[in-house]
């Protein structure tokens, strides 16, 4: 008898009349009056159940069927056909049961089949992919994650791990967290647990080192955790989180956008495609819109302004008469929020921000008061994509060394990559699970990740 899944018997793959075995767990329960007993049984491949139906002739019927629960985990024989009632559905007539784990106190079993809170889901992050909401994130997730995969593989980028453990301070990035080897302090071998003879951090970004990379062999990307000790409770903020980053040799910022635009869309109808009735899910629970915006987003093109124009939408429409609304205030996630959820009600790019309020390495414009940068932001979750095109100019790199305070020392390699045939080149860096949250309308940052760790939370 063939072993199959929920997903391939909804996506017709399964013909009916077959036998076929199936494994999963129990959502629902029910008898009927002529002693029939409706299971609805999941197995995570796919966010529909497939209703189970068993007679009171199975051997087990009164010594365990009747007493599933929600969370039991069962193996079921049986032949699939179309439901008596229902001519359009499926359900499965069962011909053995073997029960795999019995729910231990029902009563207490933390995903009973009623409706949970976020909140509560949260302290059971070990059971909550259990919930179809927390299934249908992962697997759109997932799906995410391999499409961004597929598509540098398919447009000849190249895959550069850069380090986890680093010893680049890589300023304005975000506080870092430090690595230490406790077994080097209770040696006292060294007094300063310096493994590494110097101060090494986790990564909180693999740009400068891929930079490296893009200067050598072209077309590149990174991709994986990044951590940042972020000391404030946000609804955005993980301290560790996964990021990619890609970076571009022979490419100037203009150019960086419609690579942006086309990865993005790549990504969003494979979604659409594979996650269409995970979408339909959250779209009934958790958010009208979601579908309708990433089919627009799939065929339009991604608003762009400068960042001169958005203060001045601010000063004349935000409602506030405000003289913290000046060229050179940074945008807050206020800020944010009207110019995208309000203003344009779309997503929003905007380009060359005041120097000040960007890291060194950014192409310093003509003007000489703005870099050559971007910012994404995107209704309901703020800023997604953060990029630049680099300054590849030895002479306008240094002085911003100097300018920021920064220890030249500890950029020599970096200055080496515009000392020895410099090209111009430009990169991003884009927030995998707030793109999630765009993606499913979740609301809290930890809600789209696994195991979520944030300040005071590393369960797990
Ligand atoms: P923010 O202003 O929202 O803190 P940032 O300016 O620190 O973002 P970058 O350093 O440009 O962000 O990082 C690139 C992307 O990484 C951001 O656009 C965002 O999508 C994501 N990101 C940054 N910090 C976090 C975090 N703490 N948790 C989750 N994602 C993050
Ligand atoms: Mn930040």
């Amino acid at each position: 008898m063939k072993l199959t899944n929920i997903k391939d018997i909804f996506k017709n793959k399964i013909s009916i009349d077959s036998l076929i075995k199936i494994n999963g767990w129990v959502k629902n329960k029910r008898i009927s009056k002529s002693n029939l007993i409706f299971i609805d049984l999941y197995d995570g491949s796919f966010i529909n159940t497939l209703q189970i139906v068993s007679n009171n002739k199975l051997l087990n019927y009164y010594t365990e069927i009747i007493k599933l629960t929600t969370g039991c985990s069962i193996s079921v024989k049986g032949k699939l056909i179309k439901s008596f009632k229902d001519k359009e559905k499926l359900e499965l007539h069962v011909l053995e049961l073997n029960v795999l784990g019995w729910v231990k106190n029902p009563n207490f079993y933390p995903i009973s089949s009623k409706k949970h809170t976020m909140e509560h889901l949260r302290k059971f992050s070990h059971l909550r992919s259990r919930t179809n909401i927390i299934g249908a994130i992962s697997r759109i997730r997932s799906v995410v994650f391999q499409g961004f995969h597929n598509y540098f593989y398919k447009n000849g980028y190249y895959w550069v791990p850069s380090p986890i453990i680093t010893s680049i301070n890589s300023e304005g990035a975000g506080e870092m967290f430090s690595v230490l080897n406790e077994n080097f302090k209770e040696n006292n071998i060294d007094k300063n647990n310096n493994f590494f003879g110097k101060k090494v951090f986790l990564t909180v970004s693999g740009q400068l080192t891929i930079e490296s990379y893009a200067c050598s062999i072209s077309k590149v990307y990174t991709f994986g955790p990044i951590f940042r000790a972020e000391n404030s409770n946000t609804t955005r903020h993980l301290s560790e989180f996964w990021m990619l980053e890609v970076e571009l040799a022979f490419l100037n910022l203009n150019k960086i956008i419609h690579v942006i635009e086309k990865i993005l869309k790549y990504v969003i109808s494979l979604v659409l495609k594979n996650n269409y009735e995970d979408l339909l899910f959250l779209k009934k629970n958790i958010n009208e819109n979601i579908i309708f915006r990433l089919k627009k987003f799939v065929s339009s093109k991604i608003k762009k302004i400068n960042y001169v124009d958005a203060v001045k939408i601010l000063k004349e429409n935000y409602n506030f008469n405000d003289n913290s609304i000046f060229f050179g205030m940074d945008l807050n996630s206020d800020h944010e929020k009207f110019l995208v959820d309000k203003y344009f009600k779309a997503p929003l790019i905007i380009l060359n921000y005041p120097k000040e309020l960007k890291p060194f390495y950014m192409r310093i414009n003509d003007d000489n008061k703005t870099v050559s940068n971007l910012d994404i932001l995107f209704p309901g979750v703020g800023e997604i994509i953060g990029g630049s095109q680099r300054e590849e100019r030895i002479k306008y790199l240094e002085k911003r060394i100097l300018e920021l305070k920064l220890n030249k020392k500890h950029y020599k390699w970096y200055r080496d990559l515009r000392n020895y045939g410099t090209v111009p080149h430009s990169g991003f860096g884009l927030g995998l699970e707030r793109l999630i949250m765009y993606i499913t309308g979740i609301k809290n940052i930890k809600d789209v990740i696994p195991f979520p760790r944030t300040i005071k939370n590393a369960d797990f």
